[in-house]
């Protein structure tokens, strides 16, 4: 844990004044407007969004925030994702659990008040409700500090769609519940198409393939949201693709830290490395529709070298966290830096990072999602 000097040191960086934030820049100096005790180890931190910005962070129900700490020397980047729903909450408000040894996650809740000022990134992120809403149920599997983004899934869920939707709740013990009393009202108010179901390890034991099997079995054919510590998220998985549910219906979320600055850039000068006998000159890519030829200096990213000939390719953190770049290798041999984002299925069906990805064969297509 911090010590008070370091905190107190932190802050001070924090409490820097609340400049402007221009559209182009990518962490925002947001001040935080209430800090809410949730459980015995877990607080909500709540934002302002200043006037210039409130368009970039809009957001969808599911996405994260990317904060950036200075802590001991180095600028950790953590992501947490919303639990607020841009459909029922006016603020943006994120929710963080402590973990055993954890750096930022016990800053955050030993150290963090209203007024202090966060460098925050907008809002990015794959898991979420989707706009082509397929028919069905919602099933929704949040485990402990996994229920913000599947929180704020089902808000929204609620208030715009019709479906009917069940969310599977694990947790340690009663008092690890995050939003016990929110969900309860939500409830009440939606008896007729919501149905919460609590798996307690403390009762029930952890939750088993045999028990998702029962809980899933009146909404087969339905979209699942899957979002807790691995074990539980491997379980559910695999039980409903056991069940023969598409694997395009199921969404997951893994709440990693991405690695400290020093082991990114070693990543980063690794794959360079990697690339060094790489000779292309040159790569394509579709974006919208349209085929381009990117000319390619060795060492740079695809999305560096898309970003020198000012073509407008999707991006957000730049540090193969957000899944923004995320784009199609439809030709040619590459090499990929970091990933905190890709699955391995998704990376077996050819997806990749551009803003992490480097061309090792002179045929390389990438093409990015219409
Ligand atoms: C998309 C996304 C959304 C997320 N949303 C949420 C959310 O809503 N709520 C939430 O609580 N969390 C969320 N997370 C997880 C969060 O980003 C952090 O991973 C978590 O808070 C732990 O960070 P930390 O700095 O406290 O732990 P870290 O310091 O990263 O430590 C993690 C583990 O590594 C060990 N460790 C400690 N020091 C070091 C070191 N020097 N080097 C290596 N390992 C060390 C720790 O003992 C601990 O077990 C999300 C993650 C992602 C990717």
């Amino acid at each position: 844990m911090m010590s008070t000097s370091e905190a107190l040191a932190v802050q001070e960086v924090l409490q820097d004044s609340l400049s402007e934030s221009s559209p182009k820049q990518r962490y925002h100096r947001l001040k935080v407007t209430a800090v809410i005790e949730e459980t015995h180890d877990s607080k909500s931190v709540v934002f302002s969004i200043p006037e210039g910005a409130k368009e970039q962070f809009d957001y969808l129900p599911g996405q994260f925030l990317t904060l950036k700490v200075p802590y001991e020397g180095k600028q950790l980047t953590r992501c947490y994702s919303l639990a607020s729903s841009p459909h029922v909450d006016a603020e943006h408000k994120v929710t963080i659990k402590r973990v055993d040894g954890g750096r930022i996650s016990n800053w955050i809740n030993d150290a963090v008040k209203a007024g202090d000022v966060i460098e925050v990134m907008a809002p990015a992120g794959l898991f979420h409700l989707t706009h082509k809403t397929p028919p069905g149920d919602i099933v929704l599997f949040g485990g402990g500090s996994g229920i913000t983004p599947v929180f704020s899934i089902l808000k929204s869920a609620l208030e715009t769609t019709d479906r009917k939707i069940k969310l599977v709740y694990a947790n340690r013990d009663d008092q690890s519940v995050i939003f016990k009393e929110a969900l309860k009202a939500i409830i009440a108010e939606n008896i007729d198409r919501l149905e919460v179901v609590h798996v307690l390890d403390s009762v029930h034991g952890y939750l088993t393939q045999p028990l998702v099997g029962q809980l899933v079995e009146r909404h087969l054919g339905g979209e699942y949201f899957i979002c807790g510590p691995g074990p539980f998220m491997d379980t559910v998985e695999s039980a409903l693709l056991g069940l023969g549910e598409p694997k395009e219906r199921i969404h997951t979320e893994r709440f990693v830290s991405p690695p400290d600055p020093d082991q990114a850039e070693a990543a980063a000068e690794e794959a360079k490395a990697a690339a060094k006998g790489s000779t292309t000159t040159g790569f394509m890519v579709e974006l919208d529709g349209e085929v381009h030829e990117i000319a390619y200096v060795k060492g740079d990213t695809l999305l560096q070298a898309m970003q020198k000939v000012d073509l407008d390719a999707p991006a957000s953190c730049e540090e193969g966290m957000c899944g923004a770049c995320m784009c199609m290798v439809e030709s040619g041999e590459i090499q990929l830096a970091l990933n905190e984002v890709l699955s391995e299925t998704e990376l077996e069906e050819g997806w990749t990072l551009a803003c992490q990805c480097r061309p090792l064969s002179s045929d390389v297509k990438v093409k990015f999602p219409d």
